[in-house]
């Protein structure tokens, strides 16, 4: 069936053809809990009623008339954005690694401004920031960028949770013009920084006169608690990045500049055909309305601390948990040994569920996931590494 679609993807053998919420059911009528939201995309779960409206009401009138003029929705979802976020302004385009593009772009012109020839932007070992050539460059697993060089030049990469790291790169090229760092690194195994690493990576900006650059494609719109993980530190970086569950599943992507980045960007200095458009934005524009409107974001770290602390209880002295890490519902249980098989294992009894950095199983369930849905998870999952062989 699938012959004619390049190979690009180790797929499971399920096709979903519906969903509600938090369940899913395939073709045969198999009904799943999905503990994974089309990886941090769908936070409002699947059909969610609003969305549904907006597209449909919204394909009744306009769907796309391009950049080249005026487009309402854009200009409210970016109204909208900067009073959640605090940032000044915002580029849209369609997906994470295009925004990250964008912010990379900011950094170079804004490195050029000054008279660097060369601009080069920090970036962390096990980051990920896309697959797009610049964004791949960006990123620190050498795995993804494995038979694509020559990469872009500009990018140093040092250890993530590591300020000393930051400030020895700093000191050996005077060429370095920002910081990208994502809050968590999500692909990179759900790897939780010092409480005071955004804090401390905005001080160095400051100092040194740096972009800070902040990727929330994963972490934002609620995942961790807070509508952006930077929010928990009391702060502003210069440009954030968006995708993921922006538009709940319909592709929009979102670069947000402050102060200094907001004004680099000219026009005609950087573009997208599809980027904004008035479907994609009436998506984005419900989601943010839904979230606005409810108490999800802020029961995300309720549900988050209930299913970390359920499943320390049921495996209490499994001698294979290395670790649970979990910021509102962005959560990583690493054990001692590879666990890719427990993928498929989860998926025959039902349950959704991803494993990153080879041993650490990622959750990250919609933020409308309830109580009797989350027994069902913890149960599920806390069986299936019990029986898990080492
Ligand atoms: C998923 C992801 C990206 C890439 O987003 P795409 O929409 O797949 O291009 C970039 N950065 C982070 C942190 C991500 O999780």
């Amino acid at each position: 069936m699938t012959t004619h679609i390049m190979p690009t993807y180790a797929r499971q053998a399920v096709t979903f053809d519906r969903g509600d919420g938090a369940w899913l059911w395939d073709s045969n009528g198999k009904r799943y809990l999905d503990a994974l939201a089309g990886i941090a995309v769908c936070n409002l779960g699947h059909a969610h009623p609003a969305v549904h409206q907006a597209l449909c009401k919204q394909s009744q009138t306009l769907i796309h008339t391009s950049n080249l003029y005026g487009v309402k929705l854009q200009a409210e979802l970016a109204d909208t954005l900067c009073r959640l976020s605090g940032m000044d302004n915002v580029f849209f385009c369609n997906s994470g690694t295009e925004a990250n593009e964008a912010a990379i772009k900011i950094a170079r012109k804004y490195g050029h401004e000054q008279g660097i020839a060369a601009p080069v932007v920090v970036t962390m070992e096990k980051s990920f920031h896309g697959r797009t050539m610049g964004a791949l460059s960006a990123t620190g697993n050498s795995k993804v960028k494995q038979g694509f060089g020559p990469l872009l030049p500009g990018f140093v990469h040092v250890p993530y949770n590591d300020i000393d790291a930051i400030l020895t790169a700093i000191r050996a090229d005077k060429n370095i013009v920002a910081i990208l760092v994502e809050p968590i690194q999500g692909e990179g195994g759900v790897n939780i920084p010092d409480a005071d690493y955004l804090n401390q990576i905005r001080a160095i900006c400051d100092q040194h006169r740096l972009l800070m650059m902040v990727d929330e494609i994963q972490t934002g719109i609620g995942r961790t608690g807070r509508f952006l993980a930077y929010q928990h530190n009391g702060i502003l970086p210069d440009v954030c990045t968006l995708a993921k569950a922006l538009g709940n599943g319909v592709p929009i992507g979102a670069c947000m500049a402050h102060g200094k980045a907001a004004t680099i960007l000219t026009a005609g200095n950087h573009g997208s055909t599809f980027g904004g458009n008035p479907l994609a934005c009436s998506a984005a524009l419900a989601v943010l309305d839904t979230l606005g409107n409810t108490s999800l974001i802020a029961d995300a770290d309720i549900k988050g601390n209930r299913i970390c602390d359920t499943i320390a209880r049921q495996l209490e002295g499994n001698q294979h948990i290395v670790a649970i890490r979990h910021q509102g519902l962005m959560i990583g249980i690493e054990l001692d040994a590879p666990c890719g098989e427990l993928v498929g294992k989860a998926l025959e009894k039902g349950l959704l569920i991803n494993v990153t950095a080879d041993s650490t199983i990622r959750l990250l369930p919609p933020l409308l996931i309830d109580d009797a849905q989350i027994d069902l998870l913890t149960e599920t999952l806390s069986a299936l590494i019990k029986e898990h062989s080492y």
